[in-house]
């Protein structure tokens, strides 16, 4: 275990941001990490607890106080592989993961004190990459069979590394023009520089996984094809249809739904600032260009999209930004007598954009859009609400504010479904693909990710990614979906969601302006 007590007399130390006004100026990203020796000291605040409730946390099931240790032991190169044994991509939740471990963590008993789990997983995998210990590692054998993965988010570039390493032949199908899912087109540079996203994606090809970008499934390829190409098929194409805001002036010009914006300001960066370093896509035609530049942006929704969306208009030189969110504030600690510890805390948080500048305002109800005589939004009006369903409107508070940008970040719906319907899965109440064992309906066809869960976070997909791979291997081996030994050892992830037993890495982490969440 780490020292003896070193919980006791070495204080938690947060991960160091850049100065909040400069950072708004740039596109690099604003969290940093300590220096190693104040790192170290930090995985000695680990007690290696009997009972790790981190674990319980971590959808991945990390060995974190296992890495804690050799980190402060200065075993870098064996905390690596203690890592990559429960994650392919440490990098990307080590940025953008909000840290149900550390919320587990039994330090955080007192709130706020928990390990710095999440610094020290991204320092790990961030000096495995400077040190040149991540390599491809392409399969020793070969099985002879051939599986099509729809979708390179995270989910499906988990599932296809798994799938490949395991000597299958692996097709990753991607309508956009680069791998990544929302990790690329979604979060912005800021939060994860996409070099990093395309190194992963080269290692995939190094791996020997074939990469069809460009290509969306359904249409450039058809599903009879896809079915006779290959053995077995991974559906893992996100949830992406957005909710939409049904109130009078939404069909005005200048109201886009957020990931309309996100995408055409992650291609700029792509384009205009990492020129040649990435595949990026052309610049839209002037019509169809979405841009905050000058404008008053409202944000509607108080989650991650929406927070990213600020980031972005605050870079972008915005005349103001608002962000809007239906619920009330939440209590500035954690409730204990609704989510106590070892839960995910209902609570307030503030995200890395509001830090930069814009404003919030809790319990808004929007009621209608006017616009100008061109037919372009100009104002918003809205009303305070009560905050808890129904939302009832408190009279006398109707508001009106300048609005020439509207950026709908209020969640997703479900996946897509022309593909679902052409591949003839079977779905849920929700809309996304049934696939309790990450079986669909249909012999032959899985499903993982946002496509089977809904709108949720990186580390949840990539946990689906590896656990669909397992179960398309055990379907190639002609073996039954669950083995029957594993019955005998129910294991955190089978209580995951769980309410009775106290169990709940969150599906989507944050809750009004926090941190990793789809919303
Ligand atoms: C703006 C935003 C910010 C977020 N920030 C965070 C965060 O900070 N932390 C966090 O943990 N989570 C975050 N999330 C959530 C997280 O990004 C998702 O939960 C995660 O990316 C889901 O992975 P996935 O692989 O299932 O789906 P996706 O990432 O959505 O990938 C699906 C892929 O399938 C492709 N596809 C779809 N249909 C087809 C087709 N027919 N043919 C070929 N390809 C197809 C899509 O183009 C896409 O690349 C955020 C989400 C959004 C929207
Ligand atoms: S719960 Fe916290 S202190 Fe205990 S093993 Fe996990 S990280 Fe270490």
């Amino acid at each position: 275990m780490g020292e003896l007590g070193a919980f006791l007399k070495i204080e938690r130390r947060n991960q160091p941001e850049r100065d909040p006004e400069s950072r708004r100026h740039d596109y690099h990203e604003f969290v940093d990490v300590l220096p190693v020796g104040e790192l170290q000291e930090q995985g000695a605040r680990c007690m290696e607890c009997g009972v790790p409730f981190c674990h319980n946390g971590c959808p991945l099931g990390n060995l974190i106080p296992d890495w804690n240790d050799l980190v402060y032991r200065d075993r870098w190169r064996e905390a690596i592989d203690q890592l990559h044994a429960t994650n392919n991509f440490p990098e990307f939740t080590g940025r953008l993961c909000p840290a149900p471990c550390e919320a587990a963590c039994v330090l955080e008993i007192r709130e706020g004190d928990a390990v710095t789990i999440k610094q020290i997983e991204v320092s790990i995998i961030d000096r495995a990459w400077d040190e040149g210990w991540v390599l491809p590692s392409p399969p020793g054998n070969r099985t002879g069979r051939s599986v099509g993965v729809v979708g390179a988010g995270p989910a499906g570039m988990a599932a296809a590394q798994q799938l490949r390493r395991s000597g299958h032949a692996v097709t990753l199908y991607e309508r956009d023009e680069a791998g990544g899912g929302l990790i690329r087109f979604g979060v912005p540079d800021f939060k994860i520089e996409k070099r990093l996203v395309e190194r992963r994606v080269r290692q995939l090809a190094d791996e020997g996984v074939e990469l069809v970008f460009g290509c969306e499934v359904g249409t450039d390829v058809t599903v009879e094809a896809l079915r006779e190409r290959h053995d077995a098929v991974v559906v893992a194409t996100g949830s992406r249809v957005p909710r939409d805001l049904p109130v009078p002036g939404r069909e005005l010009r200048g109201v886009h739904p957020a990931m309309d914006y996100l995408y055409q300001r992650n291609r700029w960066v792509a384009r205009e600032l990492n020129g040649d370093l990435q595949p990026h896509a052309p610049e839209p035609d002037e019509a169809d260009r979405i841009t905050a530049a000058g404008k008053h942006v409202i944000v509607i929704g108080g989650g991650d999209t929406g927070a990213d969306c600020v980031g972005n208009s605050l870079r972008e030189g915005a005349a103001s930004v608002t962000q809007i969110e239906l619920l009330g504030e939440p209590p500035a600690h954690r409730p204990d007598d609704q989510t106590p510890w070892p839960r995910w805390p209902v609570k307030l948080r503030t995200s890395y954009a509001l830090k930069e500048g814009g404003d919030r305002d809790f319990a808004i109800s929007t009621t209608h859009l006017t616009g100008d005589a061109d037919g372009h939004v100009a104002q918003i009006h809205w009303v305070q609400n009560s905050g808890v369903p129904p939302f009832e409107a408190i009279e006398g508070t109707e508001t009106t504010r300048p609005a020439d940008l509207v950026l709908l970040a209020m969640g997703f719906l479900h996946p897509e479904p022309a593909l679902l319907e052409g591949l003839g899965v079977e779905r849920d109440q929700r809309g996304n693909v049934k696939a309790g064992t990450y079986a669909t309906s249909v012999e032959g066809v899985f499903a993982a990710g946002d496509a089977r869960r809904g709108q949720s976070l990186i580390v949840w997909a990539i946990n689906e990614g590896r656990q669909c791979a397992r179960m398309v291997e055990r379907h190639l081996a002609g073996l039954p979906a669950v083995d029957p030994r594993e019955t005998l050892s129910l294991g955190a992830s089978e209580r995951f969601g769980s309410d009775d037993m106290g169990a709940d890495p969150p599906q989507k982490a944050s809750y009004a302006g926090g941190t990793g969440t789809g919303d």
